[in-house]
């Protein structure tokens, strides 16, 4: 349930889960409804309770605990995982982690090392995974993928996998000229081992058979 908070300062709405009654404030506009009232602008508010892990769906808003746990329950109902309260709670925090300010400097600096600009890839073999254990001290993946999308450009591979590309290319070229010079050379070998037979059939006389080209 959304509902308007009324009162001075920046204007907010107050959201509540509609299972447990959790409840977050949230800052958003006010959109005018008919008869001067003005309402909460409930999509902008669901959007932004979703960046923390909060889901409405069939008309009910559920924090991001109470989502979590639905789908857990939906995971055990389908034979898949039974998960604990402890995991949901650990699911939870996993997915509304997001990086401290001190992180994403870390992240961006290690990036203008990692990430080459002009190529639109990564340097070397580096990839949004060899970024985050490198800084270590619980960096994720995602985030640096995050910030990578945002500052720095798309997931182009890196240079290590340009590399190899190249060289299969090179060794499929290679493998194709390959074959053509040894067929050559077993083509001339062919030709004189024949001349040589001919030569001993000529010499031996007609009982030798025929000539054999
Ligand atoms: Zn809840």
């Amino acid at each position: 349930m959304i509902k308007p908070i009324v009162g001075r300062g920046s204007p907010r709405a107050l959201a509540a889960c509609d299972d447990c009654g959790r409840e977050e404030i949230v800052p958003c506009d006010y959109l005018a409804r008919r008869g001067g009232t003005a309402e909460p602008n409930e999509g902008q508010v669901v959007k932004k309770l979703g960046s923390r892990g909060w889901v409405k769906s069939s008309g009910n808003l559920r924090c991001s605990l109470c989502a979590a746990r639905g789908r857990a329950l939906v995971q055990a109902r389908e034979g898949k995982v039974i998960m604990t309260a402890k995991d949901v709670v650990k699911e939870v925090a996993a997915e509304t982690l997001q990086p401290t300010p001190k992180q994403e400097r870390l992240i961006i600096l290690a990036l203008e090392n990692a990430y080459d600009d002009q190529a639109k890839r990564y340097r070397g073999c580096q990839t949004d995974k060899t970024v985050a254990e490198e800084l270590g001290g619980a960096i994720r993946a995602g985030w640096v993928a995050d910030l990578r999308a945002r500052y720095f450009g798309p997931d182009g591979g890196n240079e290590e996998i340009e590399a190899i590309r190249a060289s299969i290319g090179s060794l499929k070229s290679d493998f194709d000229k390959g074959i053509l010079e040894l067929r050559g050379e077993y083509c001339a070998a062919a030709d004189a081992l024949a001349k040589r037979l001919d030569a001993v059939c000529i010499a031996v006389g007609p009982r030798a058979g025929k000539v054999a080209s």
